[in-house]
């Protein structure tokens, strides 16, 4: 059976995958040089060509990859790189040395280039033409010998980079260029990403606090404050009729189901609902802004029962949830790094199909090697990760200025493994700490109508929520079933930030060592630069 709820989501992603990556491009640049002759250059530039076209025709790449010719020279290497570093389209520059590649040359190039690099080292012709092969065959395919030089030259230079390793026509190998370009794809959406801070952090709390203007810096988003009452001014102009719209499409796309509120209550808090969807949609789209935190505390006036009211009377989770499938990265209690690091996830993970959340560490529920911790907020989790059709319901909820009856998604999230990532400012550096996590079937929870995860951490509970405390963690993150370990990973090699994985493989006395050596590594690092 077709579930009607999924199709539409489906749907929904394989439109956005095709705006969010369609105008970007990746470059392709075949190093060589002219020791050989013309002839060399002209068959080097075939290859080349036929390699690019290839890699395009697999679809197993979603970023379009442009050739960009050969670099023979330093001259054009700078020339390549700098216009790399101008072209907006251009999101990140593959390398492959056809033949050997004297490295000097791209000394003043390398030094240029600000966008992710990817050095792939491939050949060709899949296997040595034994019978046939001779000295000028040799010198035209030599990137066992160019790759190695330049690799030798990046490593001396410090440059970051992803070395991908083997046959250009295997699935294995594009796979890993795939992961790249849609992980470079991210980073090109952060360096655009505004976030708006609707109220500040949650007072006292540490984790979700931290620099952001060193945040922008390193990882390219801009986080701003945005006036309450500028937001409220949009919330006072949406109409009924609009409302009453938007609640329409609800009932298509949700269970309605009404519960102690009552009917009348019911109407009226997902009406208003609406209408906090509305407004937030407006001001983001007005302010440019892929990013958003709500803080339960500020949500306009704080006396409701005043007869010129003009506040939220709920906090706008059904709007949270709502935006985030749509790829609007989202933190609660002012979570900054979270919203942004959640936006970034979202963008990385176009069109993979089971979804991706912000969540929070709830309730931990010891059961020996079953151990596990439920997901969830009070009402901002993602419908993206939802097992079936989300319930729309009305539940009084009390916490933060308005102790209200409040509207919000309810389901429990797909069963399977995934990955939880965050950030954390450490004072001296950012750290990405990621951690592999199984997704289990939870009990129902009917005294607690919220959407929920229950997830067992890799290795296992005791390790795996040890080391997440070791690293400084947060109670927030940004969870996927869809992207594993690598695409974290390439995402801090490419900002230049810490990474930490937390794994099956994971044990406590090397976790801590690791944490020591970055501690050392970072700061050397830092005074080096
Ligand atoms: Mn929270």
């Amino acid at each position: 059976m077709i579930d009607t709820y999924s199709f539409s989501i489906f749907n929904f992603q394989f439109s956005i995958l095709k705006n969010m990556f369609e105008n970007l491009e990746i470059w392709w640049v075949t190093g060589a040089q002219l020791l050989y002759g013309g002839d060399a250059v002209v068959a080097v530039d075939g290859h080349s060509k036929e390699m690019v076209e290839g890699l395009n025709k697999s679809w197993n790449i979603p970023v379009k990859i442009v050739y960009k010719g050969t670099a023979n020279s330093s001259k054009e290497v700078e020339d390549i790189m700098r216009a790399a570093n101008n072209d907006n389209k251009c999101i990140g520059i593959i390398t492959w040395m056809h033949t050997f590649s004297p490295a000097k040359m791209w000394i003043k190039g390398l030094q240029q280039l600000q966008k992710p690099l990817l050095h792939l080292h491939t050949q060709y012709n899949a296997e040595i033409p034994w019978d046939t092969m001779d000295m000028d065959f040799m010198n035209l395919n030599q990137s066992a010998h160019g790759d190695i030089e330049f690799g030798h030259i990046c490593t001396r230079m410090r440059i970051a980079r992803k070395v991908v390793v083997g046959y250009w026509k295997d699935a294995d190998v594009q796979k890993k260029i795939a992961v790249w370009a849609r992980v470079a794809a991210g980073v090109n959406d952060a360096h655009n990403v505004r976030c708006l801070m609707f109220g500040m952090n949650m007072n006292n709390v540490a984790v979700t606090d931290g620099d952001r203007v060193e945040f922008e810096q390193r990882l390219g988003y801009h986080v701003d404050y945005y006036p309450v009452s500028s937001l409220m001014e949009y919330f006072k102009k949406v109409t009924d009729k609009e409302a009453d719209e938007l609640v329409e499409e609800y009932k298509k796309l949700y269970t309605i189901k009404i519960d102690e509120s009552g009917e009348k209550v019911y109407w009226e808090k997902v009406k208003n609902s609406a209408k906090a969807e509305i407004a937030l949609r407006r001001v983001l789209k007005d302010e440019g802004a892929t990013a958003f935190t709500t803080n339960f505390d500020d949500l306009g006036d704080a006396d409701i029962t005043a007869p010129d009211f003009c506040g939220f009377d709920q906090i706008p989770g059904l709007a949270s949830q709502r935006l985030m499938q749509e790829g609007i990265g989202f933190g609660a209690e002012g979570d900054w790094k979270t919203a942004c690091l959640y936006r970034t996830l979202w963008v990385m993970q176009q069109g993979m199909t089971k979804g991706c959340s912000f969540l929070e560490d709830y309730t931990l529920n010891f059961d020996g090697a079953r151990s596990s911790s439920l997901q969830s907020h009070m009402l901002e989790v993602c419908p993206l990760i939802a097992s079936d059709k989300p319930k729309l319901e009305v539940h009084f909820l009390g916490i933060g200025i308005r102790k209200q009856q409040t509207a919000r998604l309810v389901f429990t999230s797909k069963t399977g493994y995934g990955i939880k990532a965050t950030v954390v400012d450490l004072g001296n550096r950012f750290r990405l700490i990621s951690q592999e996590v199984e997704c289990i079937e939870p009990k129902p929870l009917p005294k607690l109508p919220v959407a929920s995860a229950l997830w067992i951490p890799q290795p296992n509970f005791e390790v795996g929520a040890g080391a997440w405390i070791l690293a400084g963690g947060t109670h927030h993150s940004a969870f996927s079933y869809d992207i594993n370990e690598e695409y974290w990973e390439d995402f801090a090699e490419i900002l230049g930030i810490e990474y930490v994985r937390i794994n099956k493989n994971t044990n406590i006395s090397d976790f801590k060592q690791t944490l020591r050596n970055n501690e050392v590594y970072f700061m050397l690092n830092k005074a080096l630069k």
